[in-house]
């Protein structure tokens, strides 16, 4: 069905001596190794020795392997995986983009500070927040930048405090950050329909009690230094009483922190500003389109509200103004503002994954606010078509309205043995890439779907089709099922081992 050449590692190609082009002859003395012992590469064989076709032709098979956004629907949820505008990319490489030094004196650079500021502008306005920094570099970086903000807030005001509270639909990344931080986080729990709970829940199964927001607001009071929440949360449900939620936090002196790595259902709807968020962060990585995926680069900017902007990290960029008569009038002319006494200082070289940032303005620019608003709607109408068409053959395990992404749960195909893991598989051999998957935790054998609005009618249905097909087979034919995927050149991986094992340097075998 697919022509596909086994590929070893080039390392077990390598023959030696062999050449992919050949040298002169060095026609000046060897230079000796200065290098201290004990810096040099040790246990270092050599690098492979091939041709330059095989060099080619293994970099190219290896691409056939992969699947990408524009191979078709990458339906992982939580990653916004939508198509890339090819001009992007060339704006981002124009050459006064790309050759500019970034120590370059501010009078050289007018036109990529003004790249900066724009961008800053439109972040302000998308999510109502007027202070903000573009420097962190990815989702988890700007949450750790904004709980350092709200950090700094508080000892301005005489003690750290010490625990953040998270809903147990947040993102794995925000308790983690909050660690990092120094804090201690207490789980708020959600109630069936996916949002936080503001009174105490009783467990089904086992009975437990777990505090909701209002006790541990009264219990912990002037303890808690803030939450962080995931808006829509992992399971694509808009937190409705996010403004109420802000409101009790904020009756105690914490702060509210927004995870906005799922703006792509709100921008150009709904301002987090606008309903309590003091501080938050964007995945330009996600929401404004650029690439991302194998580690980056992207950009996870932080917006805040004017309680936390003295802390923003250094340097910011500020348009310069102009008196005319008693008023100041904005000029064409911009700066790096280094002088911030209450900063929490740099968060990144320079000034970020400035060339992120640079596809990010692009596409805002040529979406328009009107085209942002568009896609929004769309990824959301998206979603909900998938979940129309899905639902009945798939559980769904919460039943509220979907924004961008739906969640279903593998109960009905549980009853015939196939779990998540083999229908995740299977889509492997009808072409596509998975969902995410047994992601968010609260969903027993989650299965995460996020289309984003790139995805016409005709791919929703073909990808739906499929998914209704594995549906039925689970039903009459599971063991082809757990057999899968029985067209891709790795059958299934032991990946446990692979993540906590693995085998990153090649070794003589
Ligand atoms: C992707 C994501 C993050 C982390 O972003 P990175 O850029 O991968 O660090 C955090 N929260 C949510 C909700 C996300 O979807």
């Amino acid at each position: 069905m697919f022509l596909r050449q086994r590929e070893p590692l080039s390392f077990d190609r390598s023959v030696s001596g062999k050449r992919g082009m050949d040298l002169p002859k060095l026609d000046v003395p060897e230079a000796k190794d200065t290098r201290p012992a004990h810096l040099r590469r040790s246990g270092f064989d050599a690098l492979p020795e091939l041709s330059e076709v095989e060099v080619i032709r293994h970099f190219t098979r290896l691409s056939k392997w992969n699947y990408g956004v524009d191979d078709g629907i990458y339906p992982l949820g939580s990653c916004t995986m939508k198509h890339n505008p090819r001009l992007n990319e060339k704006v981002a490489g124009l050459p006064g983009f790309t050759d500019s030094h970034p120590m370059a004196p501010d009078a050289l650079v007018q036109g990529n500070l003004e790249m900066i500021y724009t961008l800053q502008e439109w972040l302000k306005e998308i999510t109502g927040l007027p202070g903000v920094t573009l420097q962190p570099s990815a989702g988890a970086a700007g949450e750790l930048t904004g709980v350092m903000l709200i950090r700094a807030y508080h000892v301005s005001k005489g003690a750290k405090r010490r625990v953040i509270l998270i809903p147990d639909s947040g993102h794995g990344t925000n308790p983690a950050t909050a660690a990092m931080a120094g804090y201690e986080v207490v789980e708020l729990p959600s109630l069936p329909d996916g949002t936080i709970a503001f009174d105490d829940v009783t467990d089904p199964v086992n009975g437990k009690v777990r505090k909701g927001l209002r006790t541990l607001v009264s219990e912990l009071g002037t303890e808690i230094a803030g939450a962080m929440i995931t808006n829509p949360n992992t399971v694509g449900v808009f937190e409705y009483r996010f403004k109420e939620v802000s409101d009790l936090l904020h009756s105690v002196g914490a702060l509210v922190y927004m995870d906005g790595a799922n703006m792509n259902a709100l921008v150009g709807v709904a301002r987090p500003g606008d309903f309590g968020v003091d501080v938050m962060h964007l995945n330009l990585h996600k929401t404004m389109s650029t690439p991302h995926g194998g580690g980056g680069p992207g950009a996870g900017p932080v917006c805040c509200g004017e309680n936390l902007m003295p802390f923003l990290p250094v340097p910011v960029v500020v348009r310069d103004t102009v008196k005319v008569g008693e008023g100041e009038v904005p000029r064409h002319s911009y700066r790096w503002d280094w002088k911030r006494p209450q900063s929490i200082g740099k968060v990144h070289t320079f000034y970020g994954n400035f060339g992120i940032l640079v596809r990010a303005l692009t596409y805002c620019l040529s979406h328009g606010s009107d085209g942002l608003k568009e896609a929004t709607l769309r990824a959301i109408v998206n979603a909900n078509y998938i979940r129309a068409r899905l639902k009945g053959a798939y559980a769904l395990h919460i039943d509220s309205p979907s924004l961008h992404e739906v969640v279903f749960s593998d109960t009905l195909q549980a009853k015939h043995d196939v779990h998540t893991l083999d229908i995740a598989k299977r889509l492997i051999d009808h072409g596509y890439h998975p969902p995410t998957i047994y992601f968010p935790l609260i969903v027993p054998g989650a299965l995460m779907i996020e289309p984003t609005e790139s995805e016409d009618k005709g791919e929703l249905d073909a990808f739906c089709d499929t998914m209704l097909a594995i549906a039925k087979e689970a039903e009459t034919d599971a063991e082809a099922l757990h057999q899968a995927p029985t067209l891709a050149p790795l059958r299934r991986m032991d990946e446990t081992t692979a993540a906590r094992k693995p085998v990153l340097r090649w070794a003589k075998g």
